[in-house]
Formats: C-alpha cells, structure tokens, sequence
C-alpha cells in the first residue's frame, strides 16, 4: 500500500479580511493553510471600517480633480484629506506617480480594471452568505449618496452618468422631499440623493469573526502574536519564514500585510509601492431616529453605516506614516459632518473610537499575484479604499493562480510585475 503524498501547504501572513479570504480559497482549492498575524485576527485596518460592498465605486482615487482637491485641502485644517509634510522619498516618489495618472484615460482603465474585480467580488459574496451562513448583518439596501446643496448634486450628476454610461452602473435620483421620505433619518431640505441599489453592507467585525470561526473549523490554523521577521530564501524560492515564534515552512507563501507591504519590497525582490492612508471611524449607540440606509455624503467625505446596535460614522485619508494616535478633533469633525444630514443627534459616548491604515497604491489597484523573482511567494495587499469590497475575488484570484487554474478574472492589471522597470 502506497502513502497518499501530504497535501501541499499554504502560510498566509496577515489575518485581515483579505488574509481571510486567501485562506477561504486556498483551502476551498485543497491546500493545508496557516495564517500568521502580529496582532489578532482582523485587528487592524479590517476591523471598523464603514462595511460598505460597494460595485458602485468603480471610478478609482485618480480623477482628474484629485490633485486641485488635494492641494486646496492642505490650507484647510479640517479636510478630510491631510498629507504630513515629509521628505520620505517612498511617500514623494507614490505621490508623483498618483498625481501621473489623475487624467480622464488612466480613470476609465483603472475604473474597468476595478469593475471586474469588484463584481466578481460582489458574485462570491453572495455564494458566500448563501453557502457558509455567515452572521454578519448582511443587508442588501444599496447604498445613499447624499447632497445638501442642488450644486453638488448637479455635480455628482455628471458622474453619475458616466457611471451609467460607461459602466453600466445605475442609480435612482431622488430629490427634494422624497428623500425624506425614503429614509425619515435624513433632514429636511436637503438637494437630494442617488441611491445605487447593487451595493450591499455589512458589519464587518462580524463578517470577520464569522469568516475566521469557520475556517478554523474547517482546519485552518490561525497563529496571532506571531511577527514576520524575515524570509530566508533559496534558489529562487522562499525556504522558511523566521516569525517571532520561531521557522515556518510550507509551498507556498502568501503576504496579505496590508498597510504594513511596503515594508518587504527588499526582502521580497518585488517593488511593493503601499503607503498607509489613515481614515478614522465613531460608532455610537443607534439612535432611535437614526438613518436606515447606509449612505455617503460626499462634499463632508463622510460615511454612516447603521448596524443593528450601533451607528458608525467613517471619513479621513490621511498620509501621515504610521501615526497610531486618534485626536479627538478627528471623531468631533466626524460628528460635526454628519450633523447637517442626520435628524437623530450622534454626540452621544461612543461605543468606540477607531482608525485604521488603508494600504493605498498610486494607481489604485490592488497588487495580486506571484512575485517577479521568488516562484512561491504571491502578493495580496494594496486594496485601497475597498479591501472589504475586493476581498473574495482577490482570495479566489491568489488560489487560482497557486494551483495554476484558469483565473475567473484577467489578472494582469492586478500583478506586481507592473512595476518591474
Ligand atoms: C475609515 C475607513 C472606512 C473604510 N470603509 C470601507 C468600506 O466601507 N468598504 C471597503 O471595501 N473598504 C473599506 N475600507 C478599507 C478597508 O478597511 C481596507 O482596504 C481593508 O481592511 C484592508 O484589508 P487587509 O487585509 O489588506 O489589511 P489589514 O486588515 O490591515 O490586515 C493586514 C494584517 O497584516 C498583519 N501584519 C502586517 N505585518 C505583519 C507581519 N510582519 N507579521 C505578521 N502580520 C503582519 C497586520 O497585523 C494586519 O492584521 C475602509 C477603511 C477605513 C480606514
């Protein structure tokens, strides 16, 4: 009798949604997974974001205004958007290379590049929650972008049609009165909204925890407490991680480190140009009044997720390094931002205070796929704004290209060789 061959190994480093959703994948494709993190499972920029799954934000951070809405902000103290002044030439050289692409061309690609990913996300999501139950509030309510002045309203309108347009993405206008009455949560006298019903939402602490508690029972191992400290290679191939707990070996090794990426350019061989974009969230005990629909509004940069016992309301990009301080003016201005919108008050104690790294890229796609000079060391970082977003179809994607089956989605405009010089 002959011995069945082991099953090969996968460690993923990084236990966020998106280490999460490698590791779903990984196993689903028969592999034997590990997932490493410094911290605890999804303790970091996964933890309280605004929960948004949202196919409706295909356009990506490089349009044409972002670079005249950036500069104006730095004279305002109270922008959302706040770039430190440094001479960090990783932060100058990503700046320059985003402020390249702020044309209506590099939009549309990347914005084509992001739909795919987005709506094969969107499709696994659903097999997801229909397939593994998990409890995570997962609401199909679309999501509310909000307008408090007929200008802005008009304004969003010419993205708005380019989104239909273009993308085949489509909103319900609602203006006036009526939105009041689509959700008694908004104020009065507001200029109206555009409500893409395809988005859905979730709590995502929830969906986390449900994700990970299911793998687990399904044999994956999660090791928190444990740093990467270095990767020993050979031959053109990672041998061993050397981690604060000692070596760990498998095949093949996937590095979903969020903000932190950037980090391993060297050690990986690969250029991995992530830099961390600050953003901050309050939850607050849901207010009787409160909104019903998650939504955004836009000209204050702020979104308002309402869970079923909390109201979060998230905002900021700030390039500031890893400055790991909350002020409390952050989570005022987020308070003073969603006061012209909402009826209920949302002063009161919070139920929690929050920030989180986002791993920004300068052409706002994530970076999935093998590395340029190491066969079984693969990428999956770089999510942006939308790590909850794209985090299924980057785990099926990274799955896919580790056991060599044809990828679901093309997976060149994702792939770390674009930026081999
Ligand atoms: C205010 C705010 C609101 C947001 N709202 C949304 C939203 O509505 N929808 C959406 O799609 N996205 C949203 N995002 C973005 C989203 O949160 C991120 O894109 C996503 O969480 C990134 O996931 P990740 O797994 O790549 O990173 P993380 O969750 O940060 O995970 C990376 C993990 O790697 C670990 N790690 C790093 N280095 C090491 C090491 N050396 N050894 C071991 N472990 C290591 C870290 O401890 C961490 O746990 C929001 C972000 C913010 C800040």
């Amino acid at each position: 009798m002959t011995t069945p061959e082991p099953r090969p190994s996968a460690i993923v480093v990084g236990a966020g949604i998106v280490g999460i959703a490698c590791a779903h994948y990984l196993k689903q494709a028969g592999l034997r997974v590990t997932v490493i993190d410094k911290g605890t499972v999804a303790g970091a920029c996964s933890h309280a974001n605004c929960g948004y799954i949202c196919p409706s934000h295909v356009p990506p951070l490089t349009e044409p205004g972002a670079i005249r809405d950036a500069l104006k902000s730095l004279f305002n103290p109270r922008s959302p958007f706040r770039v430190k002044p440094s001479l960090n030439p990783a932060l100058l050289s990503w700046m320059w290379q985003f402020a390249r692409r702020c044309n209506h061309g590099q939009m549309l690609a990347a914005g084509e590049h992001l739909q795919s990913i987005l709506d094969a996300s969107m499709a696994e999501y659903r097999r997801l929650i229909a397939q593994e139950s998990l409890t995570c509030e997962w609401r199909e309510d679309g999501l509310l972008y909000v307008f408090r002045s007929p200008a802005a309203m008009d304004a969003f309108a010419d993205l708005d049609r380019l989104l239909t347009e273009h993308f085949g993405v489509s909103a319900r206008r609602i203006a006036g009165q009526a939105l009041h009455d689509f959700d008694a949560g908004l104020k009065q006298g507001l200029a109206g909204a555009f409500h893409y019903p395809g988005d859905t939402s979730v709590r995502p602490d929830l969906l986390n925890r449900a994700w990970a508690d299911r793998l687990r029972a399904g044999g994956v191992r999660f090791i928190e407490q444990t740093e990467l400290h270095d990767v020993a290679r050979l031959d053109g191939r990672i041998d061993r991680l050397e981690t604060s707990q000692g070596p760990l070996l498998a095949d093949t090794y996937v590095f979903a480190m969020g903000a932190w990426s950037g980090h391993w350019s060297k050690r990986l061989d690969c250029r991995i140009p992530v830099q961390p974009g600050k953003g901050y969230s309050v939850t607050v005990a849901r207010p009787a009044d409160g909104p019903r629909f998650p939504m955004l509004f836009p000209e204050h940069k702020v979104g308002i997720s309402p869970f079923e016992h909390g109201l979060r309301l998230g905002s900021m990009m700030e390039f500031a390094g890893y400055d790991a301080t909350i002020p409390p003016r952050r989570i005022q201005q987020l308070r003073d931002s969603a006061r012209p919108y909402l009826v209920a008050a949302v002063d009161g104690p919070p139920l929690e205070t929050w920030y989180g790294w986002r791993p920004m890229t300068w052409d706002s796609l994530p970076i999935i796929g093998r590395t340029p000079r190491l066969k079984n060391a693969y990428l999956a970082t770089g999510h942006n704004m939308l790590g909850l977003s794209l985090a299924p179809a980057t785990g099926r994607l990274v799955a896919e290209l580790v056991t060599g089956s044809p990828p679901h989605i093309p997976s060149e405009p994702f792939s770390p060789t674009r930026f081999v010089r």
